[in-house]
């Protein structure tokens, strides 16, 4: 089989993968040893031809993937992918360009320059704030909080690339407290230590507590406040305009974890929400969420581009940098890389900006209309009403033991196969999360989605 017949007969692979997912099943079907009995052999000691590798391991995996790439998955926050992102998911692949260096792939040096370009102007950040594509908010989290630790120990005459942090002033972050584990996780990877973090606390509404962050700013250290745009659970946003002002009147940095409600910002209809987080100094936020990517896509963006660089850069004598291109390395956690800007820009031409907005907006809602639709069920309480596209609801039992109910109702539809949702608990309590992020879904797919959880709880 030629290489071209290879490339038509996986591309049908993959049509025929997502045709199936407009209808068929969303959970997977394959238990754990079933998979491992058909994927695992002996370490092949000789090959075999590339199509019966495909062929097989279409197979193979069957019943062992999970339906997330379609309209009815509802759990997390994880996102499709628009047709030209995937397209070009598969070009990035086939031109395997070391995306490290302009010298190493020109093209794809330029499409992440201008990419980065366009991510500002659609989410109404600086201009001049610098940028770097990572695998996903985690590592985005890490760049910014890097050049956050350059610039604040800088600020104190320490240089923390040379010195490291033993004997450094030691850094703060403040959060609210329901941050993402990422934060977290950016946290111990920098060095800093979980116990770097302080909870300053939030209201009801799951947003910073100014006051008692204020308390804590007056604490003189070099600090990091972390603000939230759209809270896993809520998708709530802190008030930018108010903690912004307030953490640069100390000399903190603010950073912005919007991993998926960054994107709120393109719609008119929920930008409010973000006012004033262009005040911040660094943001993270996703492609493979909200913009609909096929995954490996986050996006730091730091506002103080030499601390950015200082804190990235890196250099060998056998590296060709220093032209007027931009090259990847000098802002990214990576080495060697993908080219992963291409997908973002093929997504961001095929919708165009007012295409993103329709799709924030859709994803709203039809949040809306789920949270709604499974509140009007008999036995369902609305814990939250989604403020964008995250909302949380609960199954009532009649013995009081709502908990236990919530996950039994969960755990029967994720197995019913025709929706899926996940659990969280939230302020004590066991919740359902319903997260809306895929361009796909539809009100039909929504009316299925609530279907299926009447008849599932219709037993009380
Ligand atoms: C998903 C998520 C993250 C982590 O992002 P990854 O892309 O999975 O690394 C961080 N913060 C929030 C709010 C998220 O939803």
């Amino acid at each position: 089989m030629t290489r071209r017949s290879l490339l038509g007969r996986t591309a049908g692979h993959a049509a025929e993968y997502l045709e199936g997912l407009v209808s068929g099943p969303v959970a997977p079907t394959a238990s754990l040893g079933e998979l491992r009995a058909a994927l695992g052999r002996g370490l092949p000691e000789v090959g075999m031809t590339a199509e019966d590798v495909i062929d097989e391991l279409v197979r193979d995996v069957d019943g062992g993937l999970l339906g997330s790439a379609g309209g009815r998955f509802f759990g997390w926050v994880i996102g499709g992918g628009v047709p030209a992102a995937l397209a070009a998911d598969w070009l990035t692949a086939t031109w395997d360009q070391n995306a490290a260096l302009y010298a190493c792939g020109p093209a794809e040096a330029v499409i992440e320059e201008i990419t980065g370009a366009w991510l500002k102007e659609l989410l109404g950040l600086p201009a001049e704030a610098s940028f770097a594509f990572t695998t996903g908010a985690q590592m985005a989290h890490v760049t910014a909080l890097a050049a956050a630790r350059h610039r604040l120990l800088a600020d104190r005459g320490w240089d923390v690339e040379r010195r490291g942090l033993f004997q450094a002033p030691p850094p703060r972050v403040l959060c609210g407290g329901e941050q993402h584990a990422s934060i977290d996780r950016a946290v111990r990877m920098l060095g800093l230590g979980t116990d770097s973090l302080t909870a300053v606390g939030t209201g009801a509404d799951s947003r910073i507590d100014l006051e008692a962050l204020e308390r804590e700013l007056q604490i003189d250290a070099p600090t990091v406040v972390c603000l939230q745009a759209g809270e896993i659970n809520t998708g709530a946003f802190d008030p930018f305009v108010e903690a912004c002002e307030m953490a640069h009147r100390y000399g903190a940095w603010v950073h912005v974890d919007g991993a998926f409600g960054l994107w709120a910002r393109v719609s008119p209809r929920y930008s409010t929400l973000l006012d004033g987080v262009e005040l911040a100094d660094s943001w993270t936020t996703d492609g493979h969420k909200w913009l609909n990517v096929p995954f490996d896509s986050g996006f730091a963006f730091v506002r103080d581009a030499a601390a950015h660089r200082a804190a990235m850069t890196t250099s060998a004598s056998y590296l060709i940098t220093g032209g007027a291109a931009r090259d990847q390395i000098d802002w990214t956690p990576e080495w060697s890389r993908r080219g992963r800007a291409v997908p973002v820009y093929a997504a961001i031409r095929e919708l165009g900006r007012d295409g993103i907005r329709a799709m924030i907006e859709r994803c709203c809602d039809h949040a809306r209309d789920l949270v709604r639709g499974l509140g009007a069920l008999p036995g369902v309480e609305v814990l939250v009403e989604p403020a964008i596209n995250q909302g949380l609801v609960r199954f009532l039992a009649a013995d009081g033991d709502h908990d236990r109910r919530t996950d039994e109702v969960i755990a029967r539809i994720q197995a019913g196969g025709e929706a899926w949702f996940g659990g969280t608990t939230w302020k004590g309590v066991r919740a359902m999360r319903v997260s809306v992020v895929n361009w796909q879904t539809s009100s039909s797919d929504v009316a299925r989605a609530v279907a299926a959880v009447a008849s599932l709880c219709s037993d009380g």
